[in-house]
């Protein structure tokens, strides 16, 4: 096709559902190679399966990002497959809000170990691969699903919004090593999402705040977020839009 995606070859984290799922199926509409990591095989291997019989390319890599050593075998699996990756989505995130005296050590130790350290574990696993594309001529992206909360000052949402305010940071200091290898280096931070990620939430004040706002506002779907993450991959190589707060028209 003339889809500037057509060829691509993208990892997208945590797309058995939500934002991560929206968005490799988006991409491989488009024309991308798509590998799906996440821990729930049977949703990736069913999202594959709609993509494949759309025509598309695309890859169920059953991968827990805290884990390694898991993914050096996710990266082997998906160069046996499709080559070298040119877009890395490092998706995959949990969110616990709680007042700090209720947090878990188990919640806090969660979102480190998957918002941060499995971003980062990402990034480590697939920084050469978008190097090495850049460097042979295409076009490379590196893009974390950062949040809002990377930004707004939100009660209860201690440690998550540290590990999203982490991503955004890191994504303008990695620009620094990465933009002149012409590896583009993007967070998106979004509003409120109608997504599975208020499952995970124990406090029921926090679970409350969360439904309400789905009632009573037209929240943002993960399709609309895969548009931004298609169209962050999908301009010029030489331009890269850096950071892109994308909220509900109605959320304040
Ligand atoms: P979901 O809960 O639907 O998606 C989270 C994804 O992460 C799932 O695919 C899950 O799959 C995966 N995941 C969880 N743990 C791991 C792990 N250890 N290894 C690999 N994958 C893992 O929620 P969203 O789609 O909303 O969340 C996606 C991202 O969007 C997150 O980073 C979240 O913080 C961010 N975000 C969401 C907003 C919202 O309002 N929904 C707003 C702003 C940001 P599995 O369990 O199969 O591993």
């Amino acid at each position: 096709t003339g889809s500037p995606l057509s060829g691509r070859i993208a990892v997208v984290t945590g797309a058995s559902s939500g934002i991560g799922e929206a968005t490799a199926e988006r991409l491989a509409v488009l024309g991308a190679n798509v590998a799906l990591l996440a821990r729930r095989e049977d949703r990736l291997t069913a999202a594959v399966a709609r993509i494949t019989e759309r025509g598309g390319h695309a890859l169920a890599v059953p991968t827990d990002v805290t884990d390694r050593a898991a993914l050096a075998r996710a990266v082997e699996a998906v160069h046996d497959e499709f080559g070298t990756v040119d877009l890395v989505f490092a998706n995959a995130g949990v969110q616990h809000v709680s007042p700090i005296g209720d947090l878990t050590i188990d919640d806090w130790d969660e979102q480190i170990n998957l918002n941060v350290k499995g971003v980062m574990n990402t990034v480590q696993a697939f920084v050469h691969d978008l190097e090495s594309a850049a460097a042979a001529g295409g076009s490379a992206d590196l893009i974390f699903t950062s949040s809002i909360a990377a930004t707004r000052v939100l009660e209860k949402f201690q440690v998550y919004s540290g590990t999203k305010a982490y991503l955004s940071h890191l994504a303008r200091v990695l620009r620094t090593e990465l933009g002149r290898k012409k590896v583009r280096v993007s967070a998106v931070e979004p509003g409120m999402v109608d997504t599975e990620l208020p499952l995970h939430v124990t406090d029921p004040d926090a679970t409350k705040l969360m439904a309400d706002l789905i009632k009573q506002i037209d929240v943002l779907q993960s399709a609309d977020i895969a548009e931004t993450v298609a169209f962050l991959a999908s301009v010029p190589k030489h331009v890269n839009l850096t950071e892109i707060t994308i909220l509900p028209t109605e959320q304040i």
